[in-house]
């Protein structure tokens, strides 16, 4: 193997090393920074059975970290999995009917985004020591819900950061806004905005780009860097868990090692199942990549028609964190299945921009095989909660409800005659509890959140998660809401650079 160092997907910029494209966030040229190689873990499956998630975490990572020291990755990795987690596993996988759910969601904010976010604010913070750098990182968050939360909790208090967070102000759950601006941290900020996740992300990504800010921001040394999905740093530790469900069923003795199954990923900005394409690079015996969407399915269309058009109108779902009609990552997809062809990138890229909408070419779409898109409606959602309820008295939360129903249209594709299952649950059930339980008997539309949370407990006999129980009378914190043409100043206002104006 050669040494891995990463590169823009649309080709400026030359080779960075991890700690460095880490530290970046987003490359220079716009482009997403990928690695020079996907690296074939030197020890083959089979001997990785019986590894605890921290192990095999640093086999998966180490790999693609080649300027971090074996000890730097482990401390990494040691303060990111402990017992933030409520479960010993970090991240178990549960048998329910013929099927098995990874459930994702054991960390501090319930939701998946804790398994990258609580090693991104350890990775960046030795990235910025082996880098030398004395300026501040400002950590700049745009968030459809769960991304704000998770961030905030892994950047709070961590010295020589500074975290703001974009929220679309209507498009969260109201237990995703209570976490969110009741955070509590002196370098932290919430900033709610009149629009919704793709109006947040694009703020964001012009504030990135903004070179007169940048050099406001190195006259007070401070440096932007980005928690959002597109780095690199967030999605190299998404891949762990693919192999550690995998081998969960092989200790099981559900699967023999090699045997392939599925994955079926709830989908938004495609961050989560292009981890699972990377492992299944990697060499992990996966078969297809079911890509659920919600009624915002833009990916459906792509992978059934090869367009991709975000020229459409933006709905908001019970499934908000999958609100998305801009789905960055795919980017990196698309690096691969032209061969690497960054000029090919940028062109399709700049026509996303400009028209709003790009089309792959016939021999490009016949190597998506590895993929299946399917998406629910609003019904679907509600109707697979409530079938997973009766028939297994297990209770999914919305986002996860979308993956069960794609996993059930692909299996009546396949005449039943389909691998093995995961279906990637995302979110814990009490972080959604009022679609949740709706869904399940529409007569708790009385009730209010936390009496829903109360009543979800008793029904599945499982205690409210501590994430959830303590929220109820929390003190509110931040109450700023802005225009989404406001964003750059407020971002000002926060590092005190409005004497610039
Ligand atoms: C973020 C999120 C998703 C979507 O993940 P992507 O990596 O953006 O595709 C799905 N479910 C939940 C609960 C999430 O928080």
């Amino acid at each position: 193997m050669d040494k891995i160092l990463y590169k823009s997907t649309r080709g400026k910029g030359g080779l960075l090393t991890a700690s460095a494209a880490i530290l970046k966030g987003i490359a220079d040229d716009g482009g997403l920074f990928v690695p020079t190689e996907i690296p074939i873990p030197e020890i083959p499956l089979e001997n990785m059975i019986n590894m605890d998630y921290k192990s095999l975490a640093y086999h998966i990572l180490k790999d693609y970290l080649q300027d971090f020291e074996e000890a730097e990755i482990c401390e990494c990795i040691n303060n990111a999995y402990d017992e933030k987690f409520d479960n010993p596993e970090i991240a178990p996988v549960v048998k329910k009917s013929d099927v098995y759910f990874l459930e994702l969601f054991h960390g501090p904010t319930l939701a998946f985004k804790d398994m990258a976010l609580s090693i991104l604010p350890q990775f960046l913070k030795a990235a910025a020591k082996k880098q030398k750098l004395d300026s501040d990182i400002v950590i700049l968050t745009a968030t459809s819900g769960d991304t704000g939360k998770a961030a905030l909790e892994g950047f709070a208090g961590v010295s020589g950061t500074k975290i703001i967070v974009f929220f679309p102000e209507k498009g969260v759950s109201e237990i995703q806004k209570m976490q969110m601006v009741t955070q509590t941290g002196n370098n932290t900020y919430v900033i709610g905005i009149e629009g919704n996740f793709d109006d947040a992300q694009t703020g964001v990504k012009k504030i990135f780009s903004d070179k007169e800010l940048q050099k406001d921001m190195s006259a007070v040394n401070c440096m932007f860097s980005s928690a959002n999905s597109i780095n690199i740093g967030r999605l190299i530790p998404q891949i762990v868990y693919y192999f550690h469900g995998y081998l969960q069923l092989c200790r099981m003795g559900d699967i023999k090692v090699g045997e392939e199954i599925n994955f079926t990923v709830p989908t938004g900005n495609f961050g989560n199942i292009l981890a699972g394409y990377y492992a299944k690079k990697m060499g992990l015996p996966i078969r297809h990549l079911i890509c659920a969407s919600n009624e915002n399915k833009v990916l459906y269309d792509f992978f059934n028609t090869g367009v991709y058009d975000k020229k459409r109108s933006f709905i908001t779902t019970m499934s908000p964190s999958m609100d998305i009609l801009v789905s960055s990552n795919l980017e990196r997809l698309l690096f691969y299945l032209y061969d690497e062809d960054s000029s090919t990138v940028s062109e399709l890229m700049a026509q996303l921009a400009g028209k709003g909408a790009y089309t792959i070419n016939d021999f490009v779409k016949k190597k998506l095989v590895d993929f299946y898109g399917y998406y629910a409606s609003e019904e679907d959602t509600a109707e697979a909660i409530k079938k997973v309820y009766i028939n297994d008295r297990y209770i999914i939360d919305t986002h996860t409800a979308v993956a069960f129903s794609a996993y059930e249209k692909y299996r009546k594709q396949k005449c039943g005659k389909c691998a093995k299952t995961v279906i990637i649950s995302t979110a814990s059930p009490y972080k959604f509890a009022a679609d949740v339980m709706k869904s399940i008997d529409p007569g708790y539309s009385e009730l209010n959140s936390f009496q829903l949370i109360k009543e979800m407990s008793r029904l599945t006999n499982t205690e409210i998660p501590k994430g959830i129980k303590d929220l109820e009378g929390k003190p509110v914190i931040h109450n700023t809401v802005c225009s989404k043409d406001e964003m750059k100043k407020q971002v000002e206002k926060i590092l005190g650079l409005t004497r610039f104006q």
